[in-house]
């Protein structure tokens, strides 16, 4: 049967790498949630709007259309911005306008319902906990600080996005985890029912893999 898998964590533990992986070996559609609230953070930075007004950018959403491709393109009102969107600056503004309720129930809504349809792999913060509650499969995937932040640099250097020292990028990733745990609204946390995993000395292939055989009952079963 069709399902929805739920990927939930901290900032650079690998979550979209192994959403796209697994998105295509299950013909699945994989929905990075985080490019939406960078997507939202970058057009209010853009417009010199208050990252802490809730009004002024509900406003704005409600005129913003945000699409992700499959290829993993992000556009923001048709212009292409995927990687304008993965500097530190928005990375830190898209954890400042994701604390907003008003602002989170906006694209939670979007979220729900492109993926009512089942066969999406949906990673961000609060998938198993808010968004996909309901998810056949929901993982709490971590990694080490240092692990985070060097993948993330890597990723960096090798898609040509500007940035600084590993350090640095560890300095930033902890301060939007720290953010994204002690919000009020939606705060990032494993959902009870969702499986942990420390990808910090795994290959790609085998956090796919293991993912992959939680999944494969529920695909397997048929539905009358
Ligand atoms: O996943 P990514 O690091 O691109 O997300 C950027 C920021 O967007 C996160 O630090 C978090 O504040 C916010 N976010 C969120 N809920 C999600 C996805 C991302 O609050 N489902």
């Amino acid at each position: 049967m069709r399902i929805n898998i739920a990927i939930d964590g901290p900032g650079a533990a690998g979550k979209s790498t192994i959403a796209k992986r697994l998105a295509k070996k299950l013909n699945y559609v994989h929905l990075d949630t985080g490019a939406m609230y960078r997507s939202a953070a970058y057009k209010a930075v853009k417009n010199n709007i208050a990252l802490d007004d809730e009004e002024a950018l509900c406003n704005m959403l409600s005129n913003t259309d945000i699409t992700l491709t499959p290829e993993g393109k992000v556009y923001l009102d048709q212009q292409d911005v995927t990687s304008l969107i993965r500097t530190d600056e928005i990375s830190l503004a898209a954890s400042q306008v994701s604390k907003l309720a008003n602002v989170r129930s906006m694209l939670v809504k979007r979220q729900q319902d492109m993926a009512k349809d089942k066969g999406f792999i949906m990673d961000g913060r609060d998938i198993g906990t808010v968004v996909l509650k309901d998810a056949e499969v929901k993982i709490y995937m971590t990694a080490s600080a240092m692990a985070r932040a060097q993948r993330r640099y890597d990723q960096n250097i090798a898609q040509s996005i500007p940035c600084e020292s590993v350090e640095q990028i560890a300095k930033e990733i902890a301060q939007r985890d720290m953010q994204d745990m002690t919000r009020k609204n939606s705060p990032l946390k494993k959902a009870d029912d969702a499986i942990e995993i420390d990808t910090s000395n795994m290959s790609v292939e085998q956090v796919t893999d293991t993912i992959y055989a939680y999944a494969k009952p529920f695909l397997e079963k048929e539905v009358h």
